[in-house]
């Protein structure tokens, strides 16, 4: 762990104090502080009227009671939040997790990375992030139909186009943002579009919003590896995660001549020698939403190919040039990264939200490995959603070709700008400062100018 200075120390340990029992966002905030000691020396400016206090404390913080009615008629009762964590930059922005782990302090951390990552993308969006601790898993279409008429109704009071502007994130893909606009549209007698981002291409959605945080992650590793002269080309490449950031991390992985030889789920992991075959993995997992082993059963196994269950084994022991973990938080330890580390990893891009533990991290720098931080390196999704606002703004509806053009742009900036913050702090090569300075500043003057609100 990095000593914090006492002021440091001492925000971090209020943090601590008014959000008990959240070890995952006392987790981001801690990383972000750390990063700060250098902002601290350089730009005292930024201490002032405590920004990084206000920084820390979210804006708004809503949870609220869903009850909804399974198939078989019973009364059903969870619990959801939307936590409304930065507007300086501009409306809340950031994804609804449906998942059995979620609480207030899983959203608070993901709404706190929210803020950061957003300002990194150049858009104007500010930071939230919301969601509920139900499981779709099992539940029928109806089922998952009334929980999100229901979620909605009460959040539709909270968020609009120009307060906050929710999408998805682990278990509420494009089914649910259309069962949540449907209700939202209904309640509010408006067809608002700009009001939930990764609807569908014929309500308002965008071309390249549903491929953006996968290939965004891709173009950022692939960024990074030019820095040191090489590319993706003959690399093998393993994903953690077969939802959709994994499955389109895979195909831009391949386009760029890269091997993607494993792939997982909560359930166990699946190795294919030959490149997994990203057509049987989209049909198990989009099409008859069953486990991953399924592609064994299929396959065949034998010839490189084998299912590893979860707890018999971690997917950071395939020998690889990179890892793109895309599952979930904290997925990938300090025990993995040194198995990574011993099979001579060179890169690893974070396509899903703080993966690596921070004794991953600190194996992965001291090791020399590239490391790119979930917050900028996945930033792509978010940054479409941006342009998903734009094109509802002005009743537009670009290409795919014009919409990956911009995202390719703006995830060249996001690493050029965490590589040159990186440098220009005295700590060349670390993205992990370079992203939480570069993101910490901008919305920290933003917050200035707007005066102590
Ligand atoms: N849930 C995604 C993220 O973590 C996307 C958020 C959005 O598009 O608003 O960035």
């Amino acid at each position: 762990m990095v000593q914090l200075n006492e002021k440091l120390e001492s925000i971090l340990a209020e943090v601590i104090r008014r959000n008990q029992g959240e070890p995952e966002f006392h987790q981001a905030v801690r990383e972000v502080l750390e990063s700060l000691g250098r902002v601290v020396a350089k730009r005292p400016d930024l201490l002032e009227d405590a920004l990084i206090e206000r920084i820390c404390e979210p804006e708004r913080q809503i949870i609220f009671r869903v009850p909804w009615i399974d198939d078989a008629g019973n009364v059903r009762i969870n619990r959801a939040f939307r936590v409304q964590f930065n507007s300086a930059l501009g409306p809340y922005k950031g994804g609804i997790r449906f998942h059995p782990s979620v609480n207030v302090g899983i959203i608070k951390f993901l709404g706190f990375e929210q803020t950061f990552k957003n300002a990194l993308t150049g858009m104007p969006i500010g930071g939230g992030k919301g969601g509920s601790d139900f499981d779709p898993k099992g539940r029928s279409d109806r089922e998952i139909m009334r929980f999100c008429q229901s979620f909605m109704t009460e959040l539709h009071r909270h968020i609009g186009e120009y307060t906050d502007v929710p999408a998805g994130d682990i278990g509420v893909g494009g089914r649910e943002i259309g069962y949540m606009f449907g209700q939202y549209k209904r309640l509010n007698n408006r067809f608002e579009a700009g009001v939930l981002t990764g609807k569908a291409l014929f309500y308002g959605g965008s071309r390249a919003r549903t491929e953006a945080t996968g290939y965004g992650n891709t173009y950022f590793v692939k960024a990074m590896l030019e820095t040191k002269g090489t590319s993706f080309d003959g690399k093998k490449v393993v994903i953690s995660g077969s939802g959709n950031v994994a499955i389109y991390t895979h195909a831009k992985v391949t386009s760029f001549g890269g091997k993607v030889i494993a792939m997982s789920d909560s359930s166990g992991y699946v190795v294919d020698e030959n490149g997994i075959d990203l057509a049987l993995i989209k049909e198990i997992k989009e099409i008859r939403r069953a486990r991953i082993s399924e592609y064994v059963r299929i396959k065949g196994e034998g010839k490189g190919v084998y299912f590893v269950k979860a707890g018999d084994g971690s997917i950071w022991d395939v020998a690889c040039d990179v890892a793109m973990p895309s599952a979930t938080q904290n997925e990938l330890t300090g025990k993995d990264a040194k198995a990574l580390v011993k099979n001579g990893v060179v890169a690893v891009g974070e396509g899903a939200n703080m993966p690596s533990t921070p004794d991953a991290i600190r194996v992965f720098q001291e090791a020399g490995v590239m490391f790119a931080p979930g917050k900028a390196a996945n930033a792509g999704g978010v940054a479409t959603s941006a342009l998903e606002m734009q094109q509802n703004a002005s009743r537009d509806s670009w290409t795919f070709e014009q919409t990956e053009a911009r995202l390719a742009t703006i995830m060249k900036n996001i690493h050029d700008t965490c590589y040159a913050t990186a440098e220009e702090y005295g700590v060349p090569g670390d993205y992990v400062s370079g992203a939480n300075i570069a993101g910490f500043v901008k919305v920290a003057e933003a917050m200035r100018a707007l005066g102590v609100i």
